[in-house]
């Protein structure tokens, strides 16, 4: 097995996730239950502010440690799509809010006491297509008049703030379809009180996923993140860390499938002899294993150029692509290795298995992926 980074870190996630085993899972998964004290455990231990400078509250480690968290939580057969955003989504604040506006929120995020959980920019009508978003904010005075809807919107339910794009300028009046739009941090528990509602969506995994409505909801105009209109780049400046944290999660997927899967193709015994010893068992499980190597020297990369500050936009995009087909397969292959018992509830596989396959299409589906690839790093025009 190869060296993995942090194993101090990684030896403490471990033993913390084996508090949470699949029994808590999988009675959360049944009724779509967001898991409180796992999080509450992991707040505590302060991994969810791993990233936060310590001037705020946090470690202030490296991207390389908090993917070495969540990688460990997959691995241990528990959910981080709970908690990931905590980690990223505090980066456009970091790094594009005031003073004023870090000393007020980063610390309470770093202590666990503010949930900043949610990101808002996916609109029923805009889909892929960020710029063509149509929730809006006007300016009255010292506060924005925010209208429209979003929708795939995560933890809205189990989170204090959230990280808003909107447009505050119509597209057809800017020079650029990326200008004129603007994130606002919003207090979810105050627009609750004034005319936002939040409607949960049932989906095939456990994600507390919502669809929200805002209906003249007022945010202070002392909550506009960085400059009104540059919300689009604020926004892409966060997404390295975002589809780079995911993709280890998705090595750690891998890894929990692939070392199952070997785990039992070695032991179940039919036709006499353990099933492992067929090559239509075995191939699969090494080839899964070998792209789960590939796709973690894909994420290693990514983190290297992150963590040295290079651009790294390809790299995290592949990263994520390569990681989450890899996962994928694994999963695939684990469930085939069980026979009749990889759909059964008890065994997990099949719940990991739901919940992996997210990872192809949010927070950015392969296609767009490839896009980037061919038009970025192989200079092939763009088809949009
Ligand atoms: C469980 C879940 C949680 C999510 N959480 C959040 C969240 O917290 N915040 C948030 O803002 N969003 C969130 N999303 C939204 C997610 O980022 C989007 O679903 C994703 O980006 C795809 O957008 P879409 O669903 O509108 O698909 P579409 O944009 O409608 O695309 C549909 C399909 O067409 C393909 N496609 C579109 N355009 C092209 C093209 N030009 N060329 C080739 N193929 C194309 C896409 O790749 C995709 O496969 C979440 C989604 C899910 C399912």
């Amino acid at each position: 097995m190869q060296k993995r980074s942090h194993p101090e870190i990684r030896e403490a996630v471990a033993k913390l996730c084996a508090e949470f085993g699949g029994s808590y899972w999988r009675a959360l998964d049944e009724k779509r239950q967001y898991p409180t004290e796992f999080i509450s455990a992991l707040s505590a231990a302060g991994y969810l502010s791993i990233l936060i400078p310590e001037e705020y509250g946090g470690s202030g480690q490296p991207l390389s440690a908090a993917c070495a968290v969540l990688e460990e939580i997959q691995y241990a057969g528990c959910n981080g799509s709970s908690c990931h955003a905590q980690m990223y989504i505090m980066g456009t604040l970091l790094r594009h809010g005031n003073e004023e506006q870090k000393q007020r929120y980063l610390p309470k995020v770093a202590s666990g006491e503010l949930r900043l959980q949610a990101f808002g920019v996916t609109e029923p009508s805009s889909g892929t297509d960020t710029t063509r978003i149509r929730t809006s904010a006007e300016k009255h005075d010292d506060h924005y008049i925010v209208n429209g809807s979003k929708v795939w919107i995560s933890r809205t339910e189990h989170s204090d703030l959230m990280l808003l794009l909107v447009r505050t300028t119509p597209r057809e009046e800017c020079a650029k379809r990326t200008d004129g739009m603007s994130v606002l941090l919003v207090d979810l528990r105050e627009a609750l009180a004034d005319g936002l509602t939040i409607k949960p969506i049932r989906t095939m995994m456990n994600h507390s996923s919502t669809e929200l409505f805002f209906d003249d909801v007022p945010v202070p105009a002392d909550n506009l993140i960085g400059e009104e209109g540059k919300g689009f780049r604020y926004i892409l400046d966060g997404m390295n860390a975002e589809r780079i944290l995911i993709a280890a999660e998705c090595v750690g997927d891998a890894r929990y499938f692939i070392e199952r899967a070997a785990a039992y193709a070695s032991e179940r015994e039919v036709f006499g002899g353990p099933i492992g010893q067929n090559q239509g068992i075995q191939f699969p499980i090494a080839r899964a294993y070998t792209q789960m190597r590939a796709a973690d020297a894909l994420v290693s990369q990514a983190i290297e150029l992150f963590d040295s500050g290079e651009p790294c936009g390809s790299e995290a995009n592949m990263a994520k692509m390569v990681a989450s087909e890899a996962s994928w397969f694994a999963g695939d292959t684990c469930i085939q290795t069980h026979g009749g018992y990889g759909f059964a509830e008890e065994y997990d596989i099949e719940r990991k298995f739901r919940e992996t396959r997210l990872y192809q299409v949010a927070p950015i589906s392969t296609n767009l992926i490839l896009s980037h690839v061919a038009t970025h790093e192989l200079g092939m025009p763009k088809s949009f």
